[in-house]
């Protein structure tokens, strides 16, 4: 996972990327970076922990120049240090470049061998540095070229974008596995991973950037270039389910409505009888909201969230995880106590987030709980940027739903089915990787984890 964000001839450009990484800020809160262009050189800054916390106005200023590029970081390849914060700059034989990655490449440590074999030295452990090399060895002509060569020989999920002292250049993998965006503030082109960083800056959407699709940004405009053969798009289904915001536009989609008809169809499938519904904020709200209005039932936020605590989830330790349901949530027991409660959350991977809830409720003094997730469950782990765990880690690899029900002690549990998943994108079903809930990968390669 991860976000990016780029902007293109823009007097404060770099402040436009803060602001826009902050928007982003939920696809990746262990490091930031931003590096701009006075189109003489690049300026580089990037740190462990929030957008907020690392750029201050000394540092912006410190970021000079009319165009620039940023990175919010969530580690799926390389371990969650500074050496592997993002965008990542070098200066080579033909200048200087940036390039900020969402995405997980499924060669890189075939790519990577190869390259240190021939005397290559690697400054980090991210597969997104196996590009810049392929970059600066190539002898194309353009940036432009090389970078084309170099995507050529990579495989899997990417939304880059690139910075050179004149150019900017976005590019979306063939399968279009992450989503990537291109808006325009006035006159200046504006690339992210999610429309919602648009909003804030005042920019306009354009349109998304398509699968396979590059985009050359410079001095004389935008032009588009589709030099890769044509593929199945696989875009990520689970970017709907939980990872993007919900007021963003992505893969053709509001993600809220998406994410509410979700919560629709699970009531067609598994209705329930109970006294109100209960989502699991944040991300359980809208299929809960579809959810609750389909089964008549009234809706109530039996859950608080404290909302300055982060994404429990993004804390990479097992222990701080399990502190951390606690630490965000509780329950209103005055509203709960004695009645039939259904809870609507996205998804369950490892269930310890729905165990801790479960109990909570019935600590809180709730006579049954209903647990309906808005998602098929999940049995495999995505190669493709979504940082699921191990198979072994994921409770529905091997263990059939009943289990899962008796260990998070729900009186009842159902997920959305993969058809009812499918029947929400009618029309557009072929275009999503179902991976993570089919074990069917796009295409063949060696599991690099
Ligand atoms: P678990 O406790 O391991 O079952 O995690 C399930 C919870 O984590 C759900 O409430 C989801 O909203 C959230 N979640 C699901 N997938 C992810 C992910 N890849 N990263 C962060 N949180 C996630």
């Amino acid at each position: 996972m991860c976000g990016i964000f780029g902007i293109y001839n823009h007097l404060e450009a770099s402040n436009h990327v803060y602001l826009g990484l902050y928007a982003l800020q939920h696809r990746g809160q262990e490091s930031a970076g931003i590096v701009s262009s006075d189109q003489k050189r690049l300026y580089h800054y990037r740190q462990m922990g929030l957008v907020s916390e690392i750029f201050s106005r000394d540092i912006l200023k410190r970021l000079p120049g009319n165009s620039a590029i940023g990175h919010v970081r969530y580690s799926t390849t390389g371990s969650s240090e500074l050496k592997n914060a993002q965008p990542f700059m070098v200066d080579y034989a033909r200048g200087m470049m940036a390039i900020a990655h969402n995405g997980n490449l499924t060669n890189a440590s075939l790519i990577r061998s190869e390259l240190e074999s021939k005397g290559s030295i690697f400054q980090s452990s991210m597969d997104t540095e196996v590009i810049v090399h392929l970059i600066a060895r190539s002898k194309q002509k353009t940036f432009l070229e090389r970078v084309i060569e170099a995507l050529r020989q990579t495989e899997g999920a990417y939304s880059l974008l690139f910075l050179t002292e004149t150019e900017m250049v976005a590019a979306r993998d063939p399968l279009g596995f992450r989503p990537l965006v291109l808006g325009s503030l006035k006159d200046s082109p504006v690339v992210a991973s999610e429309s919602c960083a648009f909003d804030l800056i005042g920019a306009t959407f354009i349109r998304e950037i398509e699968p396979g699709e590059i985009l050359l940004i410079n001095g004389n405009g935008i032009k588009s270039f589709k030099p890769f053969p044509r593929k199945q798009p696989h875009q990520c289904i689970f970017e709907f389910i939980y990872f993007a915001r919900p007021d963003s536009f992505l893969f053709n989609h509001n993600v809220y409505e998406i994410r509410k008809s979700f919560g629709v169809q699970l009531s067609e499938e598994s209705p329930v009888r109970a006294d109100m519904v209960v989502p699991i904020p944040d991300s359980g709200f809208p299929a809960t909201l579809g959810y609750a209005a389909r089964s008549r039932l009234p809706l109530e936020l039996g859950l608080i969230r404290n909302h300055y605590v982060g994404r429990t989830f993004i804390e990479p330790e097992q222990r701080i995880r399990h502190f951390g349901v606690k630490i965000k949530l509780n329950p209103v027991k005055e509203l709960l106590s004695g009645k039939k409660v259904a809870i609507v959350d996205d998804s369950i991977v490892r269930a310890t987030t729905s165990r801790k809830i479960v109990k909570m409720l019935r600590h809180a003094g709730a006579k049954e709980v209903h647990v309906r997730i808005s998602s098929p469950p999940i049995i495999d782990p995505c190669y493709f940027g979504i940082d699921t765990p191990k198979k072994s880690e994921l409770i529905a690899s091997a263990h059939p739903i009943e289990v899962i029900r008796q260990f998070i002690h729900a009186t009842s549990l159902n997920y959305l089915s993969l058809e009812g998943l499918k029947k929400c994108v009618r029309g557009e079903e072929e275009n999503f990787c179902y991976a993570c809930f089919t074990g069917e990968y796009p295409y063949r390669f060696t599991a690099e984890y």
